[in-house]
């Protein structure tokens, strides 16, 4: 017997039939008035080093401490778990942002603020995100630092792997190295890391929130 190898293009597609959305009597609303804030998706993209991780705990603590209801999404976490069958192919990439949109979406549903801190280094899976939720409910923030910066940073020591890799004629498909980062055209907040202290970036993403009364019923 032969096995299909599952492609993206069946990974995603809708398989089970008979099968009816089933609306819950409690509502959006209901549910916004009990945690006394809006769901909401924070959405950050950048460089792997560009401190995505770094200033989504530091917000993450900021909203705790006005008794918000947050929750981090985080690249590694996700990856052992979640979607611990997808790699660093064009495809599984498309396939692990697609999924941490839906887990957002239903987080976003619950009423909680959720942080995604993943590369997601590609434009349509970013926009597809955001297709998915509705128009207020997308906070792009692009947390941006030139390559130099990153690897100057290398926190893991994955960029000095992913120059040896290209040196040694094998490559690893490493963004920024040898697979591409597209930068957001119209995000909601544009950080630059490099003039810009975690601390403060994470300020600047609160006072989004508060501007845009996500953090009142
Ligand atoms: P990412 O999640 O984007 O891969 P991390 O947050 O894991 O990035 O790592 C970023 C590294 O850069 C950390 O070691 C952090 O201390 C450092 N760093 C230096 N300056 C900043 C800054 N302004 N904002 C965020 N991180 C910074």
């Amino acid at each position: 017997m032969r096995w299909a190898v599952p492609t993206l293009r069946n990974m995603a597609e809708q398989k089970a039939t008979n099968i009816t959305w089933h609306e819950g009597s409690v509502t959006r609303e209901e549910r916004q008035n009990l945690l006394n804030q809006k769901g909401v998706t924070v959405w950050m993209t950048g460089l792997s080093a560009s401190g995505k991780s770094t200033i989504a705990c530091i917000l993450e603590q900021m909203l705790l401490h006005k008794k918000k209801h947050a929750y981090r999404l985080d690249g590694d976490n996700i990856r052992m778990g979640l979607n611990k069958n997808l790699g660093f192919s064009a495809e599984d990439r498309t396939e692990n942002i697609r999924r941490i949109g839906e887990v957002a979406k239903l987080f976003t549903d619950a009423g909680v603020i959720a942080i995604t801190s993943f590369i997601s280094p590609y434009r349509k899976d970013r926009d597809a995100v955001r297709a998915n939720l509705k128009a207020n409910e997308f906070i792009e923030v692009y947390i941006k630092v030139s390559l130099e910066g990153a690897e100057k940073r290398d926190p893991k020591g994955l960029y000095k792997k992913a120059r040896a890799a290209v040196a040694a004629g094998k490559g690893m498909g490493f963004t920024g190295i040898d697979d591409p980062y597209e930068a957001p055209e119209k995000p909601e907040i544009v950080i630059d890391t490099e003039s810009t202290t975690a601390d403060a970036a994470a300020m600047q993403i609160l006072a989004h929130l508060e501007r845009g009364g996500y953090l009142t019923a």
